[in-house]
This record gives structure tokens, C-alpha cells and sequence, in this order.
């Protein structure tokens, strides 16, 4: 579906303003960009599947643990939450990054035709909120006009930003124009602390992403004020599970405001999923099988209620339609009611309510723990 010539930013290449603002000694590129075998979905699944984990609760199996958790089949509800992957485009490339994203994907960015798309479905959804998510979303050319769209619908818009995109000339306005908009910046900040931030995100990114956060502060986010509101999201920096999310959201508030002076509306915390960077981090440090036994162990069937993918469609840069953002990840596309496998130009969301929704080993994310979704814990931690 995508025109490339569609995309005057990025049709020549790489982005040059992206790639100085990327610059740095220990910079991490994508598995794209070093045609890594697990850049490909399948190798991933196939890496996953291949573990032995029959010694773990379930044999390693997802269903399995959903059915004999008493939580049957897991199927999904209407549709609340209608999200939008404007393109894998990123000025960051994350050791931890489930999609892949960084300055060398600009080929994979949603085109005008697409967000149309997008947005003729909303129309015909019951959606209230809209999740638009990349890669950097700011960074598609089309991010604004879908921004105004969206809330000239009335609809409830998360931006969720990496925070140094904010840093770019091109995007220095931003806080300003979404807060006038009413737009809820949802903030990506592995931890308040620099060297933690940094060993996952790249040099320097905890200090650009500080001054973003200012920026955001100024311009009225992070104050209570629920038209402008500022949503932390925190994720582990290593193999072990998110902490409970009460107590992150203390130490957070605490350390941001005495070191830095910022200050944000609410924390949520997610878990790792093993895909796609973290899954190579995995691998390579030979954490894999420990963190995969952890996630079974930490099952907690009291997280199933909440899982995204029951309220939750995805839709990615080429239109094709998911049950979350991981699976879109994965190239694991939703199964409506007819059996098709639909675009989002022909939706029908009827199709989808009440669809088995598709899970694999990489579910385990999901659950374990206090539980990790896009909106952060989904219950206390089982006993
Ligand atoms: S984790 Fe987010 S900020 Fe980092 S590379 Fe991926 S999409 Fe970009
Ligand atoms: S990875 Fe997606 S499909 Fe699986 S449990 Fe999580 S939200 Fe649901």
C-alpha cells in the first residue's frame, strides 16, 4: 500500500537530521540493518518455539495456561482502543526495542492513502481512544493531520513518544501543539537514572529525554491537569520482571523532581516482550531460557481480563490488521469472524468481536506478574 514517493521526508534515504541526532559511541542498529536472521518475525517465533520449556508450568504453553487457569478460550471483546503503527522511522534504536524501529526503516512508514484508511474505520468502530505508536509516530508526515482528525472526532489521542524525537528541530513545537489539542503524551523513560537509561536507550538519551520532559512541563504537561496529561512509561533494564507499579511511580516522582526539577502525571510499568531486540539481548547474554521460565512462573491468571488484545485492534504502517502491537510485530495477524485476513480499508469491526485472539510463547509478557499491557499493570502480583 505504501507510495514512498509519498513521503517527502523520507524518499532519498536516511534522514540526515535523524541520523546526527542519533550519533554516538555505543549506537545499536537494528536487526534490519545488519540482515540479522531474527529481524525476520519467523525466526523469532521459530527461536521461542524451539526452547525446551516442557520442565515449566504449562509445558510453555499459552492456551494451555489461559484454559486450565479457568479463563477458557481467549477471545476478544469490542473494540475500546484503536491503534495506529505509524511506521517502524526512529531517531533512537533501543537495545530493548520489540519493533525493530531506527533511522534506517524509513521505507516502513504509513502512507496518506493508509491513514485515510484509518480513519473511514475509526468512523465505523466504537473506539474512544485513539494509541497511534511507532517506531517515532511524530516523525510520519501525516502524524499531525491524523492528530487533528482525531480529535476533531472527539476522540481520546495518546502520542506515544520517545521523548528525544522532541529534541528535532522539525518536532520543537510539539508539546505546545498537543497540548493544545488535549493530546495525553505517553513518555518512554526506562528509569530515572542515567546510566540505567542510557545502557538501554544509547549516550546521551537520558539527558536529551530530561530536557524534553521540561519542555513538556513548560508547555502545561505533568501538572494534573487531565488535558495535558504525562504518562511515564518504565520497563526493566535486564531480564526480570517490572516492579509493582505504586511503588515505581514513588521512587520516579521522588528522583525526577530532586535531581531535575520535572515532574509527570502518572507511571505505568511494562515487562519486556521477547522479540525482536530484547529476544536477540536474550540470547546473546544468555538470559533466554532463565527469562522464559520466570514469565511461566509468574503467571497470574488475574491479568487475563485486562489483556490489550480483548479491547485492543492494531493496525500497522501497511494497513494489514492485529490483535496487539507484539503480534503485528511478530506478522501474526488477527483472524475476524469470516476467516479473512482483513485490511483496514475494508474493516468490519462486527467481524472482530468475539474473535479467537492469536497467542504464542511470547503471550507470557503479558501476564506475568502484576501484568503489562499498554495502559501498564493489570493486577497484584499472584500469590
Ligand atoms: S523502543 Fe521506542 S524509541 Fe526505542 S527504538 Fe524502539 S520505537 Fe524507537
Ligand atoms: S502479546 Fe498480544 S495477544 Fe498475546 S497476551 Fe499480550 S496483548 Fe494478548
Amino acid at each position: 500500500m505504501t507510495d514512498a514517493r509519498e513521503l517527502p521526508l523520507f524518499d532519498s534515504g536516511p534522514d540526515p537530521e535523524i541520523s546526527r541526532a542519533e550519533a554516538g559511541p555505543r549506537r545499536t542498529t537494528s536487526l534490519h540493518a545488519r540482515h540479522s536472521p531474527l529481524a525476520a518475525p519467523t525466526a523469532q517465533i521459530g527461536v521461542l518455539r524451539d526452547l525446551d520449556l516442557s520442565a515449566e508450568p504449562f509445558g510453555g504453553d499459552f492456551a494451555t495456561a489461559v484454559r486450565i487457569n479457568g479463563c477458557g478460550e481467549l477471545r476478544a471483546d469490542a473494540i475500546e482502543i484503536f491503534q495506529i503503527n505509524l511506521g517502524k522511522l526512529c531517531n533512537m534504536t533501543c537495545r530493548h526495542c520489540h519493533v525493530d524501529a531506527g533511522p534506517d526503516r524509513w521505507a516502513e512508514v504509513m502512507d496518506r492513502s493508509t491513514v485515510d484508511a484509518c480513519l473511514a474505520a475509526l468512523d465505523r468502530t466504537s473506539a474512544s481512544t485513539v494509541d497511534l505508536t511507532g517506531g517515532a509516530p511524530e516523525l510520519n508526515p501525516h502524524f499531525r493531520d491524523l492528530v487533528d482528525e482525531c480529535v476533531a472526532r472527539g476522540l481520546h489521542v495518546l502520542d506515544r513518544c520517545n521523548l528525544t524525537v522532541l529534541l528535532l528541530p522539525r518536532c520543537r513545537d510539539l508539546p505546545e501543539w498537543l497540548a493544545e489539542r488535549g493530546v495525553e503524551v505517553v513518555c518512554s523513560l526506562p528509569h530515572f537514572r542515567q546510566r540505567n537509561t542510557d545502557a538501554q536507550r544509547g549516550e546521551g538519551a537520558f539527558t536529551r529525554s530530561i530536557e524534553a520532559l521540561g519542555r513538556l512541563n513548560a508547555a502545561g504537561y505533568g501538572h494534573g491537569d487531565p488535558g495535558r496529561r504525562l504518562t511515564l512509561v518504565v520497563n526493566p533494564v535486564g531480564a526480570f520482571l517490572a516492579g509493582e507499579q505504586a511503588t515505581l511511580e514513588r521512587e520516579w516522582r521522588m528522583g525526577l523532581a530532586r535531581a531535575h526539577d520535572v515532574t509527570f502525571d502518572r507511571l505505568i510499568a511494562l515487562n519486556n516482550m521477547p522479540i525482536a531486540r530484547y529476544l536477540e539481548w536474550l540470547e546473546d547474554s544468555g538470559n533466554l531460557e532463565s527469562y522464559m521460565g520466570l514469565l511461566l512462573r509468574a503467571f497470574n491468571p488475574g491479568t487475563v481480563h485486562g489483556l490489550m488484545c480483548r479491547n485492543t485492534l492494531s493496525v500497522s504502517w501497511d494497513g494489514r490488521i492485529f490483535d496487539c502491537d507484539f503480534n503485528q510485530m511478530l506478522d501474526l495477524p488477527s483472524r475476524p469472524g469470516d476467516g479473512t485476513r482483513a485490511h483496514v480499508s475494508e474493516l468490519d469491526p462486527t467481524l472482530f468481536v468475539g474473535r479467537p485472539v492469536v497467542v504464542g510463547r511470547h503471550c507470557f509478557g503479558c501476564t506475568a506478574g502484576c501484568g503489562s499491557s499498554c495502559g501498564g499493570a493489570l493486577d497484584t502480583p499472584a500469590e
